[in-house]
């Protein structure tokens, strides 16, 4: 990646997750920062997580819609119309401004080409149970660690090193490939890998447990 668009991805940072995205111009230090990344993605994991931020704003999130922009100026016009469909894997939190809400949500899939999947979005987009959150909240509130509560609900949620996370991100590149396709990536059906989950149990349930696609969908793809 060249200079010019890991400094175009700098400025994809969102700072308020209640206003739609302002281009951001980067300090010489986030530029520097994007470059190491780059380099190696690690870094990224000394960045501040959801469960410990005091303000989700001090994550570090990126407009999935800017990302995408910017990194399509890198393709070819020539290669996206030969039919190629280019998949982005990423460990940047990626998000996008809801406007019937107002605020940004995190998201772990953005279909189109190029697609974007990011890892981190696997573990954050979809939501934990409601007693997780309630636990880890009291636990937050007497200056506690969240590793027990964690603990409690091992193996409900996904979380970061998860041996699931390749399992889970076929399912969600499945999406992209049948967005690419067919220009509807989702179905409502949780037997399928390609229902959109809100949720981490329904994520699990349909990548982990159930881990294939419905008859509709593997129709459509046997049919190909
Ligand atoms: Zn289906």
């Amino acid at each position: 990646m060249d200079e010019k668009t890991m400094e175009k991805i700098s400025g994809c940072r969102v700072f308020d997750t209640t206003s739609p995205f302002k281009k951001h111009v980067p300090s010489k230090l986030e530029i520097d920062f994007e470059k190491s990344v780059c380099e190696d993605t690690k870094l990224m994991e000394n960045t501040t997580r959801v469960e410990n931020a005091e303000r989700i704003e001090d994550v570090m999130m990126y407009d999935g819609f800017e990302i995408q922009n910017s990194i399509n100026t890198t393709i070819s016009q020539d290669c996206l119309s030969q039919n190629n469909l280019h998949v982005i894997f990423t460990n940047k939190l990626i998000c996008t401004y809801d406007n019937m809400d107002h605020r940004y949500h995190g998201r772990t899939v953005i279909c189109s080409n190029p697609a974007i999947i990011s890892t981190t979005g696997m573990i954050e987009a979809p939501a934990k149970s409601r007693e997780y959150y309630l636990e880890a909240m009291k636990c937050k509130m007497q200056g506690l660690d969240i590793k027990s509560v964690k603990k409690n609900h091992s193996g409900k949620f996904l979380d970061y090193h998860d041996q699931r996370l390749s399992k889970i991100a076929e399912g969600y590149l499945l999406q992209a490939i049948f967005y690419y396709i067919t220009g509807d990536a989702f179905c409502d059906s949780l037997d399928c890998r390609l229902n959109n989950a809100h949720w981490q149990k329904d994520l699990i349930y349909s990548q982990i447990k159930i881990s294939k696609l419905c008859k509709k969908h593997q129709k459509i793809l046997d049919d190909l």
